[in-house]
């Protein structure tokens, strides 16, 4: 960034300390940034950030506060869906910053770094000069804030679309499957993430909606693909909200027998946290899905805190581990470690194993000798529109027999 751009940065400083709030904003001052509001709790601070009237770009936090810790501010902030970036500063073991850092990237987040106090005002500068302005970020495109009641209406003006990703299997390549993703075809901001609306969508009880649209979408498409000859699976997210509705499994099955697909060619797909919240009515609908005939998948494998219990209570047929655990897990002792127990797992447990997030032939070499079942990644194709499915399954089909 150069040097003038500073002026134009706006950061908001969180810290309940009064003597560390007058020196970081002294050192911002310093190296030329102009736009500062200082918080000295949480609170205050999420109230700030929710005004749509104001703008921030950097949000400077401390991680030990009263009422509210960092890890749960940044918990927060992940549930904003919001485009600012975020750096973190403590008087922790840097250790720890680091695992408080990896979690704000877990939750979608763009933490530009940490600091340790006492906070020198080079590493500050240094960090700040890191982010990117809103318009450059990529490939998250639009940070912008995105509020309810645009997205109110852009499911209701049926803005929301799929796209498919394929997931292959590591014996022969064959594509076996598709998970839907949800964008936002926004009429002036172009495609817009998942990550920046369904947060907002669950926070404010739009997520069935959502869901409901996204699903009946990825059924139609992939009856479509099927009728063209395609055998695949089709694999679509539910968040905690939409699991604790009783009819769902008659929902879906209804929904699935005007297509003309089966429900075993459907997975639903939950995350370890959402099944945190209301077990009894979430296992409830789970087992009655699975009843039916659906798939159910354990997504973001690891990620959680009570995986195995899950794993225990609920007929999943499939796991799905964390992006984060895979690529690279060649050269990180502790994510090839889980990535080798989660795949011994679902054999032992003879669900299949899913791989996300292979983005290179060393993270596909690994999993496959690891025994994984199929990869889903970069490496193999990014997020496409249906359409665009057909034509790069044609493709990849060539480039598999030659
Ligand atoms: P997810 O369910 O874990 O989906 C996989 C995400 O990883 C997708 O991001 C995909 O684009 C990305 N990805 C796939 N391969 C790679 C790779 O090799 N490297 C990297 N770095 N990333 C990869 P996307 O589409 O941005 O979706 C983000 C999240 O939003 C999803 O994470 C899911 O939790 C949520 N989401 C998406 N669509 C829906 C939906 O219809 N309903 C609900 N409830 N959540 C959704
Ligand atoms: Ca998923
Ligand atoms: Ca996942």
């Amino acid at each position: 960034m150069i040097s003038d751009d500073l002026e134009k940065i706006s950061c908001l400083l969180v810290d309940d300390d009064p003597f560390m709030l007058k020196a970081l904003s002294k050192m911002l001052e310093a190296i030329g940034v102009q736009g500062i509001i200082q918080t000295d709790n949480a609170q205050d601070a999420l109230k700030y950030l929710a005004n749509r009237n104001n703008h921030i770009d950097i949000v400077i936090s401390d991680l030990n506060m009263p009422n509210m810790d960092g890890i749960q501010l940044l918990r927060h902030f992940g549930s904003l869906g919001m485009s600012f970036s975020v750096i973190l500063v403590s008087g922790e073991d840097p250790r720890l910053l680091e695992s408080v850092r990896s979690l704000g990237e877990q939750q979608k987040l763009n933490v530009l770094g940490t600091l340790n106090k006492p906070v020198r005002k080079d590493d500050l500068e240094a960090i700040v000069r890191r982010h990117k302005p809103v318009d450059k970020q990529t490939p998250s495109g639009p940070a912008a804030m995105v509020f309810a009641d645009e997205l109110q209406s852009a499911i209701m003006n049926d803005e929301l679309e799929v796209f498919f990703q394929p997931q292959v299997s590591i014996d022969d390549g064959r594509i076996v499957g598709v998970e839907a993703l949800a964008r936002w075809n926004h009429p002036d901001k172009g495609w817009i993430p998942p990550g920046i609306f369904i947060g907002i969508a669950e926070k404010y009880n739009m997520i069935g909606d959502l869901t409901d649209s996204i699903f009946q979408k990825s059924i139609s498409e992939a009856a479509h693909l099927r009728s063209l000859g395609f055998d695949i699976t089709v694999s679509v997210n539910f968040s905690a909200q939409v699991l604790c509705v009783l009819e769902l499994p008659e929902i879906l099955s209804e929904t699935i027998q005007s297509s003309g697909l089966e429900s075993s060619h459907v997975v639903i797909e939950v995350t370890e946290s959402s099944l945190a919240q209301d077990m009894n009515i979430t296992l409830d609908i789970l087992t009655r899905m699975r009843l039916k005939g659906f798939g159910l998948s354990i997504d973001d494998f690891g990620t959680g805190f009570s995986s195995l219990e899950q794993l225990k209570r609920i007929p999943f047929t499939e796991l799905k581990i964390d992006r984060s655990f895979v690529h690279q897990a060649a050269q990180n002792q502790a994510s090839r470690a889980i990535l080798d127990s989660s795949i011994d797992l679902a054999q032992k447990l003879s669900i299949e194993c899913v791989a996300e997030g292979v983005e290179t032939d060393e993270d596909w070499n690994l999993v496959e000798e690891l025994g994984c079942d199929t990869v889903q990644g970069y490496y193999t194709a990014r997020p496409m529109a249906p359409a665009d499915f057909i034509t790069w399954a044609k493709e990849y089909g060539l480039r598999r027999q030659s």
